[in-house]
């Protein structure tokens, strides 16, 4: 096995701390921003190893925002993340059962909830006078409402870079406080929830805070 291919998350080598797993994400940025990516598991061998299952260790809820590449800039290859994206990186039925299916079934150690600079999910939440498609508004209701509850106010856009940042840490408690299989994972240590905002000029992340354990 060559550097390249050691040089990644992936549970068939039995990293399963997430702690070191996080680590492994945050080296692979590094490469990234670097011009170091090595573009691992990409491979038709990789591919075919994994034609008979997936074992990721991460899942990744992260917006559906084309500045958001995730594998790009985190240099994962197949079967490394198990990605969600919506606008907003936001929690619905649809986002939250995906995550119920990787951390019950795919028994991923690590859930990375990313939101980012510029925002345009968060941003309409702050747009008072327009209107919606019927799901659209409940997906900008569903940001307000946690923006809201964390004491971030909407009513000018003073706060918006903040709530950008925030909104990652605001969806994961979001997460854990409607689904019972998230909660439990974290409590027992079975999935560390950690969450982070990306800058996107320059390009940068940063980690904000892990829930982990019943602390
Ligand atoms: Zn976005």
């Amino acid at each position: 096995m060559d550097a390249k291919e050691d040089s990644y998350v992936d549970s068939g080598r039995g990293l399963n701390n997430p702690s070191a797993i996080v680590e492994e994400l945050k080296a692979g940025f590094q490469r990234f921003l670097e011009g170091q990516s090595a573009h691992p598991h990409a491979s038709e061998a990789r591919r075919h190893q994994l034609a008979g299952g997936q074992h990721p260790q991460v899942a990744l809820l992260a917006c559906s925002d084309s500045r958001v590449p995730v594998e790009v800039i985190f240099d994962a290859g197949f079967g490394d993340l198990f990605v969600i994206r919506n606008a907003g990186n936001t929690n619905t039925f649809g986002s939250a059962g995906s995550i119920e299916y990787a951390v019950l079934d795919l028994n991923v150690r690590v859930l990375v909830v990313m939101s980012h600079q510029g925002c345009g999910a968060v941003k309409a939440a702050y747009l008072k006078e327009k209107s919606f498609s019927a799901s659209l508004t409940e997906l900008v209701t569903d940001i307000k409402t946690g923006l809201t509850n964390h004491g971030i106010s909407t009513d000018d856009l003073s706060s918006y870079n903040d709530a950008c940042l925030r909104h990652a840490s605001i969806t994961a408690t979001s997460l854990m406080n409607t689904s019972a299989p998230i909660l439990d994972a974290v409590q027992n240590k079975r999935l560390m929830v950690q969450p982070a905002f990306l800058h996107i000029d320059p390009l940068a992340i940063s980690w904000l805070p892990p829930l982990y354990g019943r602390g």
